[in-house]
């Protein structure tokens, strides 16, 4: 029984940086973000799709978005959970794991 989820988050990431915003016409503190949505299995398994980097006005979300490869090269560590980071492969890794002793327990019968 699976029961499968889908959510979006919206992280900061970094310390906020002055920006001039052209819709308030002043300089506030944008606020770097991560945005992705992922999918998520029985609440377990997940997988990250449609991640993007965008620094924000705080106060009326103007934005742009940033360079992906630079941004992670910055933080260094993704802000994701790990189990929906990696999810995916952990699935695999125990559906392969639970093949090889299907295999190995039928072979010797
Ligand atoms: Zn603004």
């Amino acid at each position: 029984m699976f029961m499968i989820g889908q959510g979006e988050r919206t992280v900061p990431v970094g310390p906020p940086e002055p920006q001039h915003c052209p819709r308030c016409e002043e300089v506030t503190d944008f606020q770097p973000q991560l945005k992705y949505k992922f999918g998520q299995f029985d609440l377990l398994f997940g997988f990250v799709y449609d991640k993007r980097y965008q620094l924000t006005c705080p106060e009326c979300n103007h934005g742009w978005h940033l360079d992906k490869r630079s941004m992670e090269q910055n933080i260094g560590k993704l802000p994701i959970p790990f189990h929906i980071r990696f999810g995916f492969v952990i699935l695999l890794g125990l559906a392969a794991a639970l093949g090889a002793a299907y295999m190995v327990t039928h072979a010797a019968a």
